[in-house]
């Protein structure tokens, strides 16, 4: 496996930091709000009422009944607490997805570029991860012709993001049937859709593969408190899944980590039964960041910029600088050039190829204003 390149370049610039470099870091997707006081309390009351046995295996059952709720408030879908796993983050509900539903040789089909983790989990589950491949001319989406273009008799896995992580790019209602219309025409191939980045919308709003009543049986949804709640290192996730499927996923996490923190369970229902609008000024908030992002990028000559509707990260094409020498350092790669960012402007970013893109990086802007300034303007002054 290679090791998880968003938290490798988190670690370099945390060991640059460390030894007194002013070290902007754009790497990680991690929210730089706080938790909300609402959240905080549930936990501290969590604490002082004793809550400290061993929880359920798949989630305390005020919890899924909480993600029931947040699901048929937020997505009109309806779960059972059979069909509900929670996780140690959504990196785990999607471990164990792969784990459970992948017999060697199976193929998972990943829209390129994708979430960082997919590809190397596939490969742990002894999967064959088959990437289809998009460019920021189509803002990275697939069409339906790519995809049924992809499916063998060894696929099981469609597995993608949308808001998707790294590019952005939201997948309306009308691209989803699209692509479920190729589904339905091949019934033994999954989808999971990750959706962590629900709330992080700018665009026309959410919608789910699981949510077209076709899909529903053959659709495991990903979602967590990470991102929308700012609760990162909480680590709570959860799936809504076929029966069958959950139950496989318990099985597994029982052998493995056991149920997710029992404190940060019981924070996360109050997280979820919370209304959407108590979290909303962190998406203006992004929103902001977003617009100055892509503003400032867009003074750089030679970098190409997409248009994201969700998540917090721009995915520039900067492929036009392969093959230039800047500050006596030749640039071939994505690598090499988010490389040169991190050693002559002193800002960390990741490059695409671990996203399966290698002409792009990625930027992430959960930072604070001040921070996107300063990183923009010192690649501004190192790029022209
Ligand atoms: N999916 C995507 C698309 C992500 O960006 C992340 C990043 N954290 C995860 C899953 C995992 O989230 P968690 O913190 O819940 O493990
Ligand atoms: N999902 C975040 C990111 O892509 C966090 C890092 C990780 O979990 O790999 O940056």
């Amino acid at each position: 496996m290679a090791t998880s390149a968003t938290l490798a370049m988190a670690a370099k610039a945390r060991e640059l930091k460390n030894e007194g470099k002013d070290i902007i870091g754009l790497s990680l997707g991690e929210p730089d709000f706080n938790i909300p006081d609402f959240i905080k309390e549930a936990a501290i009351k969590a604490v002082n009422d004793n809550v400290h046995a061993y929880p359920p295996v798949d989630g305390y059952a005020e919890l899924k009944k909480a993600i029931i709720t947040k699901f048929k408030r937020d997505n009109n879908l309806t779960y059972e607490p059979t069909q509900i796993v929670v996780s140690t983050g959504a990196k785990q509900s999607l471990a164990n997805i792969v784990m459970v539903m992948l017999n060697q040789g199976d193929e998972v089909i990943l829209p390129a570029p994708y979430w960082v983790s997919y590809s190397d989990l596939v490969k742990l589950a002894e999967g064959v991860p088959v990437e289809i491949p998009t460019t920021i001319d189509t803002n990275f989406k697939i069409t339906p012709q790519q995809l049924e273009a992809a499916i063998t008799p060894k696929t099981k896995l469609v597995m993608y993001s949308s808001p998707c992580n790294p590019s952005g790019s939201v997948y309306s209602k009308a691209e989803l049937r699209a692509l479920a219309d190729v589904l339905q025409k091949y019934p033994n191939i999954y989808v999971v859709s990750d959706e962590i980045y629900e709330h992080i919308n700018f665009g026309e709003g959410h919608f789910s593969m699981a949510q077209f009543e076709d899909m529903y049986d053959r659709t495991i949804v990903v979602n967590g408190v990470s991102k929308a709640f700012a609760m990162t290192g909480w680590r709570i996730g959860y799936m809504g899944a076929p029966a069958w499927i959950a139950r496989a996923c318990n099985k597994m996490q029982g052998q493995i980590t056991s149920g997710a923190n029992a404190i940060a369970q019981m924070a996360t229902i109050a997280a979820l039964e919370a209304s959407v609008s108590s979290i909303q000024y962190m998406v203006d908030a992004f929103k902001e960041r977003r617009k100055l992002v892509l503003d400032l990028l867009s003074e750089i000559p030679g970098l190409k910029n997409n248009a994201p509707e969700g998540a917090f990260y721009v995915f520039p094409d900067v492929s036009s600088f392969f093959g230039k020498t800047i500050k006596g350092k030749k640039i071939n790669t994505a690598e090499d050039f988010s490389l040169l960012l991190l050693e002559e402007a002193l800002v960390a970013t990741v490059s695409g190829e671990s996203f399966g893109d290698p002409n792009c990086i990625r930027i992430s802007y959960a930072a604070s204003e001040g921070e996107i300034r300063e990183a923009l303007k010192r690649i501004k002054k190192l790029l022209t």
